[in-house]
């Protein structure tokens, strides 16, 4: 161990959220129907935890297709072994494309552009290459949208060299139970791939569902479902009742200095902390620039001892202070940013709250720096 800030990854709590979200599925689909495959995203360094190692447990736990958000990520899934297709979510009008061939990765189509794209980089591969055909219902971002299809997909659909093997659409406000437009979305989307069955396309696999959307409506699960945030351990907070999953990542570090200060000193940049007594300030290295956001000064919590302590002053870009006052503390004790100490627990929606952002931004922003260490059940 060099570094003493490291984020700890257990592989084996990802592969029994994957497994708790296969028997959702299974115990909630019709007898006789086959419950949807599950599409296990693991973009953006899976979500913050290390996308190979990942990868590869999502895989090994049968993951039947992993999705990313762009070629360089699919390139690094496959460097790293992973043999199941692979689902590149982002828009590939203006990428380099042969990467798709070279690496075996699945593009989503979702613009006419990247559709003539497609069908250039296929026809100079010599390959039929099979896409996904992504549908705009309602979050305007990437996708042909519902309401003309009639005049943007004829191109794509004759290209020759294009195969569309799947259609999906992505919710915006599947989190939010009382939004009207997750049900307009919905609505859309039937009436999008009744538009695509009357040009005679009636792809093999239909898929739309996000965490949120998975864990309240099965009307949204077609044949695969597309979980990112429930396998890393976390459900939305309008849903976090509905299915039980447990967090897979921690962060951890020491205390590497202790020193006591007197009355109406100051600790940091900026003095921005100032002691209204003497109080016993403790050093942790590690700080913005391991993603600990700066806001987290005077706002956030830190477990150490089995006490929960404060963060004071400024966060500094390679460490930070905690106010240790209400106890013992010592050079070398464990620090808990995100995590389980002593019976208590640090939640990254916690951490989200405190700087007035989202889980998904936390796990994200955890820098490169901070080593991943991985255990098996
Ligand atoms: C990120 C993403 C998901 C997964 O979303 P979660 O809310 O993490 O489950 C699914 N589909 C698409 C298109 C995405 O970009």
């Amino acid at each position: 161990m060099i570094r003493c800030t490291f984020a700890h990854v257990d592989l084996g709590a990802l592969e029994s959220n994957f497994r708790a979200i296969e028997a959702f599925l299974a115990a909630r689909t019709p007898a006789g129907r086959r419950p949807p495959a599950i599409v296990a995203v693991v973009k953006a360094n899976a979500y913050g935890h290390g996308a190979g190692p990942v990868a590869l447990a999502l895989e090994r736990a049968g993951a039947t297709m992993l999705a990313c958000a762009d070629i360089e990520e699919g390139i690094a899934l496959r460097e790293a072994g992973v043999q199941v297709p692979i689902l590149v979510f982002g828009a590939l009008s203006v990428s380099d494309l042969d990467g798709l061939f070279e690496y075996g990765l699945t593009p989503t189509c979702s613009t006419p552009g990247a559709g003539k794209a497609l069908q250039a980089a296929a026809q100079r591969h010599r390959q039929v290459l099979e896409y996904h055909l992504k549908i705009d219902t309602g979050l305007n971002r990437l996708g042909f949208r519902h309401d003309n299809l009639d005049r943007t997909l004829p191109e794509l659909l004759a290209a020759p060299n294009l195969r569309c093997a799947a259609v999906y659409t992505h919710f915006a406000t599947a989190d939010d139970l009382a939004h009207p437009l997750f049900d307009l979305q919905l609505e859309r989307f039937a009436s999008a791939r009744a538009t695509l069955a009357s040009r005679g396309v009636v792809p093999a696999t239909v898929h739309a569902a996000n965490s949120a959307a998975l864990l309240r409506d099965p009307a949204t699960w077609f044949d695969a479902v597309r979980p990112g945030l429930l396998l890393y351990g976390l459900a939305p907070a309008a849903l976090s009742g509905v299915l039980a999953v447990r967090p897979a990542l921690s962060l951890r570090s020491r205390v590497v200095a202790v020193k006591n200060i007197r009355q109406g000193e100051s600790v940091g940049y900026g003095a921005r902390y100032v002691a209204d007594a003497p109080r016993r300030i403790a050093t942790v290295p590690a700080g913005y620039a391991d993603g600990l956001d700066t806001r987290l000064g005077g706002r956030g919590e830190v477990l150490v001892n089995g006490r929960r302590v404060p963060i004071v002053g400024a966060v500094s870009m390679d460490m930070l202070a905690i106010d240790a006052s209400s106890g013992p503390v010592y050079a070398g004790d464990e620090v808990v940013f995100l995590g389980e100490q002593g019976g208590d627990r640090i939640t990254v929606a916690e951490m989200a709250s405190w700087i007035g952002s989202i889980p998904y931004e936390v796990l994200c922003r955890l820098g490169s720096r901070i080593e991943r260490r991985y255990n098996r059940p």
